[in-house]
Formats: structure tokens, C-alpha cells, sequence
């Protein structure tokens, strides 16, 4: 099994060694099954969904993104049609998103190479973190309030430094901060001070 397959499925763009590669996720899996050929129905509505998407963003038409973007690849199995999308660096390899062009043989031997699954967040963490009674600024023990954002984009928005209680909350990776009422306020009066602990 090629490296590229261990790629998830969708849109989302992985890097690896400068090239970005889409493949439906269940590749990998069914690679040794004798009907895996059945994966192109499923390649088909994920190629169909993605020139869907770049006709909207373009406002133009599923067959004008499928011919602009249209290329072959090389694969042990022959050249491939797939879509791709290059951006030409100076001095560096171009960025390359490529769409497909991965035969779907069977490959008896495939090995696959899974992912441990990642544990789902404990749903009760924030309680948790309440019920210390300790704040997360200051690490004093008392009467404890939340401080909240929306998005965790708000807190690494582009443009202006963000305050040290923003940055602690993107680097926790929590839209949420765990504070005594003094380092409340402060917050919201633009006065809290940077601590170390
Ligand atoms: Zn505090």
C-alpha cells in the first residue's frame, strides 16, 4: 500500500513532502478485499462533491473546474486521470493538491497502517476544571467564574497581539477559562497582568 493512501477522506488537505493528496479514507481498509474496484462509486461522489464546491467558490460549472483541473498521474499501474491543482514556489518544490489518480486494485498484501483512535474529550472536563475552585490564571483558590470566548479562532485572530489570557486559552486549545472574580475583572478592564507560576 502506497504511503499516500494512509490520507483521510475529504477535503482536508494533508501535507506531506510538499504534495497534498484527497483520497476517500476507506481505501486503505478495503485494499485487500477482491471487490475494492467498488470504491470508485465512492471515488465518484467525492470527485463530484469537490468539483461542486470549486464551481461554487469560482462561480463557474462542475465541467469547467473538472477540464481546468484535469491531469495524469504516474502509478505502478499505469497513468492515472486525476485533478490537481498546483502552486509554483520560487526556489522550492510547488504545492501540489491532487485528487485521485490511485488505481483500485486489490493488493493482497496490503498492510494497514491505522491510526490509534483518538479518545473523545471527557464531556465533564469543564466541570471538572470548575469544581478545582482554582484559578487558572492567578492559581488562587476561591470563588471561581468562566470566561468564554465564541470560536477558538478568536483567540489567535491575525492582526493585533492578543492579550496573555487569549493566548493561554489558544494554547490549551479551550474556548473557555477557568478564573477567580479579581482576574475576571481584570479581563474585562484590559488589566490583567501576566503571571508565572
Ligand atoms: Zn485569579
Amino acid at each position: 500500500m502506497q504511503g499516500n493512501l494512509q490520507v483521510r477522506f475529504g477535503r482536508r488537505a494533508i501535507r506531506e513532502k510538499g504534495q497534498v493528496t484527497l483520497v476517500p479514507r476507506p481505501a486503505p481498509y478495503l485494499a485487500p478485499a477482491s471487490d475494492v474496484w467498488k470504491l470508485n462509486r465512492l471515488e465518484w461522489a467525492a470527485k463530484t462533491s469537490m468539483l461542486k464546491t470549486l464551481a461554487a467558490k469560482h462561480r463557474s460549472r462542475v465541467s469547467h473546474m473538472a477540464r481546468k483541473y484535469q491531469a495524469t498521474v504516474d502509478t505502478p499501474h499505469g497513468k492515472r486521470n486525476c485533478f490537481e491543482a498546483v502552486t509554483e514556489r520560487p526556489g522550492r518544490k510547488p504545492l501540489i493538491a491532487r485528487f485521485g489518480g490511485i488505481p483500485l486494485h486489490r493488493q493482497k498484501k496490503a498492510v494497514i497502517d491505522d491510526r490509534p483512535a483518538v479518545p473523545a474529550p471527557a464531556r465533564k472536563e469543564l466541570v471538572t476544571r470548575f469544581r478545582k475552585g482554582r484559578c487558572e490564571w492567578c492559581q488562587q483558590y476561591a470563588a471561581m467564574e468562566t470566561r468564554q470566548v465564541r470560536k477558538l479562532a478568536d483567540l489567535t485572530r491575525p492582526g493585533r497581539p492578543q492579550p496573555a489570557w487569549a493566548q493561554r486559552m489558544a494554547r490549551m486549545r479551550r474556548k473557555t477559562l477557568i478564573v477567580c472574580v479579581p482576574c475576571h475583572q481584570a479581563i474585562h478592564a484590559g488589566t490583567l497582568t501576566a503571571v508565572t507560576v
